[in-house]
Order: C-alpha cells, then sequence, then structure tokens
C-alpha cells in the first residue's frame, strides 16, 4: 500500500498565540487536501488555541519538544500529558536546533521517543549531518547510527507508525536545499537501516520526510521522490507557500 505523504509545519519560536490563530485562519482553505496529512508544529504555549483554531479541518498539531518526565519539579518543560491533553498528536524530537542549542544526545533523544510512545503520541524524529559530515564523506554512517540510537527498545509496530525526518543541518533556513539526488539517497538509506534493525513491513511502513528549506518551487521534485513520504517545512510553513506544498504537483 502506498504510504501517505505528511506534510508538518515546524513554527519554531514564532507565533504568538494571537497570531497563531490568525495564521491558521489565513492557511485554512489552502492547505486542504484530504489525499496528505497536514501538522502544525507549534510552540508549546499556541497548542491550545491551533487546536481549537483547526477543528473541523484536515490539520493535526504537534509540539515541538517535550520533557522525559510524567511531572514534577522540572521547571520550565512540557510534559507528553500535557502535550496530549491539549489536544496533540504529535511531537518533534531532536531537531538538530535542540541538538546544537540545547545539547540533547541520541540517549536522550531515545528516552524522548520511548516516552512520546507510551503517551500515544507520534514521534517526528529528526536526523542529519553537518556541512563538514557531508563533506567528509560521513553523512550515511552518521544517519545510520543516530537512528540506531535514537530507536533503541522502540518496537517494530511503533517504529512502523512513526515519523522520520531527514534534515541536513546545512539545508536549514539556509535557503540551500539539497538536491533531489542528495535527499533521496539518505532517505532510502534510512528506510534500509529500518529494514535493518526491523524488517521490510516496517521499513515500508514507517515515513520518512525531507527537511531544509523546502518551498512552494522544489517541493513538487522532492515529493515526487520514492522514499520521501513528506516534508518537515520551517521558514514556508508560516506562509501560503505551506498550502502550496500540501498541494504539491504529482
Ligand atoms: C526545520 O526547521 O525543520 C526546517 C526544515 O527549516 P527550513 O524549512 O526553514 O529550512
Amino acid at each position: 500500500m502506498a504510504r501517505r505523504k505528511i506534510i508538518a509545519g515546524n513554527w519554531k519560536m514564532n507565533m504568538t498565540p494571537s497570531e497563531a490563530k490568525a495564521l491558521v485562519e489565513t492557511l485554512k482553505d489552502l492547505v486542504n487536501n484530504p489525499e496528505v496529512d497536514v501538522v502544525y508544529c507549534v510552540p508549546a504555549i499556541d497548542i491550545v488555541p491551533v487546536v481549537e483554531a483547526v477543528k473541523g479541518t484536515n490539520v493535526e498539531v504537534g509540539a515541538e519538544n517535550m520533557y522525559i518526565e510524567e511531572k514534577g519539579a522540572y521547571t520550565g518543560e512540557i510534559a507528553p500529558a500535557m502535550i496530549v491533553d491539549a489536544g496533540a498528536k504529535y511531537v518533534i524530537i531532536g531537531h538538530s536546533e535542540r541538538r546544537e542549542y540545547f545539547k540533547e544526545t541520541d540517549e536522550f533523544l531515545n528516552k524522548k521517543v520511548l516516552k512520546a510512545f507510551e503517551h500515544g503520541l507520534t514521534p517526528i524524529l529528526c536526523c542529519g549531518e553537518s556541512l563538514e559530515q557531508r563533506e567528509a564523506g560521513v553523512t550515511l554512517d552518521w544517519i545510520r547510527l543516530q537512528i540506531k540510537s535514537d530507536l533503541q527498545n522502540v518496537t517494530a509496530e511503533q517504529a512502523a507508525s512513526m515519523v522520520i525526518a531527514y534534515e541536513p543541518i546545512w539545508a536549514i533556513g539556509t535557503g540551500k536545499t539539497a538536491t533531489t539526488e542528495q535527499a533521496e539517497e539518505v532517505c532510502k538509506a534510512i528506510r534500509e537501516t529500518i529494514c535493518e534493525i526491523y524488517d521490510e513491513a516496517t521499513a515500508e511502513s514507517i515515513r520518512i520526510q525531507y527537511g531544509g528549506s523546502m518551498n512552494a518551487k522544489n517541493c513538487d521534485e522532492l515529493l515526487a521522490q520514492p522514499d520521501i513520504d513528506g516534508g518537515l517545512i520551517g521558514g514556508a510553513s508560516l506562509k501560503p507557500d505551506f498550502g502550496r506544498i500540501v498541494n504539491y504537483v504529482k
């Protein structure tokens, strides 16, 4: 069975609650494509208003991060149960900005992935290489290592239901997109890694996104690749362009 495409916006640290509601309204008609899963991953404070604002549409909501504990003395953190109760279904885990600025390690991210599943949230697990790694020719080895570390103790059934976003760090927010061949090569290698860890059925079922300066101009070609099942979109998710990506041309 063909995998359903999933186009997710990563709003990052943008949009106050009132701006968020206005953006959902602006995008409402533009993101209406019943053939595609559409997700807005939004700052924690925007989850409640955005869940309310997308009611009755095809859009689901995700968090951009969550903590690994259930509750307690972790000032400033967001518990998985809070995200679920607020009405979100997805959570981004291991975005390169969190890995870099907040020093999140693969060991820690593995705990987050397991915790997300415990609460019925679908993780969008990010991986990706730096420019130095690409130039040194170690991209595929690095990505395999990230995936294997982040998926420790994740069952095949869980893995089959999740989303992995391949996001080359050098392409995020830079306007430099990976070439279609580069993006497909890594997404294919991720699927092969899933097959190695689990089995063919799991590899066929898991959805793999490309992320990194995907926009209205380059989305059609990227989304036509056999191993690219969607996109994780930063900058363009805050603009009407996002609607064009959701309605990519096959
Ligand atoms: C991202 O932050 O996940 C991302 C892909 O950003 P951009 O689309 O702006 O490169």
